[in-house]
């Protein structure tokens, strides 16, 4: 019997035991196709050498060196990296070891900065009621998914929620995608009125949303409004790129696409590919010089902060996806991949929508395609599918997520950015044989 405590406590999971490419296979040899790298994590496949090879290197060296004695030359390549090609006005890095920590360290960060500007009325947080930004106390208050906070209410912070941009319900039919984008930004203004600007902190979005909703890219012009509101009364712009960020769209840096500065940058999953927990938060050198100028000390930190081999991974990982071409692949594998979705369901009864930028992409499943009804939550929908597709030989990430107050079901799919053309065939083929076997079961 295994004493491991898993998500599901009634699941019996297969053993793991090796990985080559987009593929990960168990000691009896059955093999599955990763077409969501694990969770939006696995951007260069299993087993590259390149990054097991550096990861070795730096055990060999040195494993760990505490942050607050010590940089380490990874850590230190890794920053320039990132900084090097992030969108103007970040200028340093803060390196943790995953997402939620990433998000954490974001909201203390911002709200410090405030304190530390002497406006300590700025206490209220904005986000999205259609967003997942981590698990942890103060991500979870951050997120709006409405399942997964219940539970956990009493023990959050207050953080409001506006109306995510989310056209193919939102949108009206009458509207220019433009006009919606604008729309759906202005709940942001409206929401920083009731609150009064001066005792606002900033918002957080996640520029393509993963996780609560399947990929959905935001409205042509959105995060334009959303600067422009943010700048008008001051407010700091968080951006969460822990799963659609490091190349996963097709940019290094989703929000490259929407042509938009954050003030603080989130990223995690795919920087370390896997291969070591990592993850970074990117801030503005006003916000750094502000706290260098001031306490000069950020008041918060981990044993694992900036861990040399978590950086010494990360590196690798960055240097593969420049040197080997990747973000050009990622833009004409999505576009396949998205051209083998429509092909395959566009005309599917129970496919509302399929949507997404480069690798990330999503489905959402609806009841009915005329009204968008989606399905009774009580068939579980997500959960048959990523069983059916599990013993079809197929690794993708069917979720849940909220639907104007009820829960409807999507896909997310994130294959490693090596994915190759047969391998899109395969995957839509097999997600094809799940979907219908958890449709008829
Ligand atoms: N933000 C986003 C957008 C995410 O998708 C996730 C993970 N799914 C997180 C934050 C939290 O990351 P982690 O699970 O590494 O803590």
């Amino acid at each position: 019997m295994s004493h491991v405590f898993p998500r599901h406590c009634h699941a019996d999971l297969p053993a793991a035991t090796g990985g080559a490419g987009c593929y990960i296979h168990d000691a009896a040899g059955r093999r599955w196709l990763d077409g969501s790298g694990g969770a939006a994590v696995s951007c260069l496949g299993h087993g590259d050498r390149a990054v097991l090879d550096a990861i070795k290197a730096q055990l060999d060296a040195l494993a760990y060196a505490h942050t607050g004695f010590f940089t380490s030359e990874p850590a230190e390549a890794l920053a320039d990296h990132l900084i090097a090609r992030a969108p103007e006005g970040l200028e340093r890095v803060y390196f943790v070891s995953g997402g939620s920590e990433a998000i954490e360290a974001a909201l203390k960060l911002a709200r410090q900065y405030w304190v530390e500007r002497g406006e300590p009325d700025r206490r209220h947080l904005i986000a999205r009621r259609q967003s997942y930004h981590g698990n942890t106390l103060g991500a979870l208050a951050a997120g709006g998914n409405e399942w997964r906070r219940a539970q956990f209410s009493p023990l959050l912070i207050d953080v409001r929620h506006i109306a995510p941009c989310y056209a193919y319900r939102d949108q009206r039919p009458d509207e220019r995608a433009e006009d919606y984008g604008r729309r759906a930004a202005d709940e942001l203004e409206a929401e920083v009125q009731r609150l009064g600007p001066e005792n606002v902190i900033g918002f957080i979005a996640e520029p393509v949303v993963g996780a609560t909703a399947g990929a959905v890219p935001p409205a042509p012009g959105y995060f334009a409004r959303i600067r422009e509101i943010c700048d008008r009364h001051g407010l700091l712009l968080i951006l969460d790129e822990v799963m659609c960020g490091m190349g996963r769209t097709g940019t290094l840096y989703a929000c490259e696409q929407d042509g938009i500065r954050p003030d603080i940058l989130c990223m995690a999953k795919g920087l370390g590919a896997g291969y070591q927990p990592i993850g970074a938060m990117l801030c503005s050198g006003t916000i750094y010089d502000t706290i260098r100028d001031g306490s000069g000390f950020f008041q918060h930190g981990h044993t694992y902060q900036g861990h040399p081999t978590a950086a010494a991974c990360g590196l690798a990982v960055v240097q593969a996806i420049e040197e080997r071409g990747l973000l050009d692949r990622v833009q004409t594998q999505g576009a396949r991949l998205q051209a083998a979705l429509e092909d395959r369901f566009g005309q599917h009864p129970h496919v509302g929508d399929i949507r997404g930028r480069g690798l990330f992409r999503g489905l959402e499943l609806v009841e009915d395609r005329e009204t968008k009804a989606p399905f009774d939550p009580a068939r579980r929908i997500a959960a048959r599918i990523k069983s059916t597709c599990f013993d079809g030989g197929l690794v993708c990430y069917p979720m849940p997520g909220t639907i104007d107050g009820k829960r409807g079901d999507h896909v997310l799919l994130a294959p490693p950015y090596i994915i190759s053309d047969t391998e899109i065939d395969e995957l839509v083929d097999k997600l094809a044989a799940g979907i219908e076997a958890a449709l008829s079961a």
